[in-house]
């Protein structure tokens, strides 16, 4: 006893009841007493304030805005066609639909430690190989943003990991070392300024090479020359409230400052 499963149980009670039915009234009373302290279990059990935040927050979300937008949810309902996909930080500071103010629906949006690309690898980068395919080639965006940040941790650990090879992380230093290249290029043009700052020239430098590691993507080559596709650096400095946007260094787009 104890261990059985609900149905067992169930059907044990309904066993006895069969051969001993007078026992039938003692039991709807027993199981009427159960039903009564399972549900003030439950309605008096308080919900963790995490739970709470979630539920007011969809209730919000629900109340304000997808009731609000009918016409535009009954669109997504059939079916999405993003113009844009993003690459932002997981930095809880930076989720690119507020700071850009997408809409749902606008944007298809990667989030990683730093905002990091890395270039085409069956093996190694399936997950975000698996998001650009589908952004490109299904979804058909018109433009991929890759998108950094000021103070972004992972930069700070990229330019921070001791050079010798050894690590001391299962996976951070294994995965900004994608943009290890900007690191060495940062380094080697800045000199010794300090670390912050450094971080800082490094945070934008990685965007570029992120750029450049999605012109590894043979889809993302296909869309440059037909030009149904273009791609966009951004940075997004929450210290000055501010946003840049850039295109490829050997593109033509002239850059936007706001
Ligand atoms: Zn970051």
């Amino acid at each position: 006893m104890g261990t059985e499963s609900y149905e067992e149980a169930i059907a044990g009670l309904k066993k006895l009841l069969r051969e001993r039915s007078e026992l039938e009234p003692i039991a709807a009373t027993k199981i009427d007493q159960i039903t009564a302290e399972l549900q003030t279990s439950v309605e008096s059990k308080p919900s963790s304030p995490l739970v709470e935040r979630m539920k007011n927050g969809f209730i919000h979300f629900k109340r304000e805005k997808y009731e609000k937008s009918p016409a535009l949810f009954g669109e997504l309902a059939k079916g999405q066609s993003p113009k844009f996909m993003v690459f932002a930080c997981s930095d809880s500071r930076v989720g690119p639909s507020h700071v850009l103010d997408f809409q749902p629906g606008e944007a298809f949006v990667v989030r990683n430690v730093a905002n990091m690309v890395p270039p085409f690898d069956k093996t190694k980068y399936f997950g975000v190989g698996a998001a650009v395919e589908y952004a490109v080639l299904h979804l058909k965006v018109e433009t991929i943003v890759v998108i950094g940040h000021s103070c972004c941790g992972g930069i700070k650990g990229l330019m921070s990991f001791p050079d010798d090879g050894s690590t001391s992380t299962d996976f951070i230093e294994d995965w900004v070392k994608v943009c290890l290249p900007a690191k060495n290029k940062v380094k080697a043009e800045n000199g010794n300024i300090p670390l912050p700052e450094l971080c800082a020239v490094c945070e934008k430098e990685a965007v570029n090479v992120s750029l450049g590691n999605l012109l590894t993507y043979p889809f993302v080559r296909d869309g440059l020359v037909k030009k149904t596709l273009s791609l966009k650096g951004g940075y997004y400095d929450f210290v000055k409230g501010a946003f840049e946007l850039w295109g490829l260094e050997f593109g033509l787009s002239p850059s936007l400052s706001v």
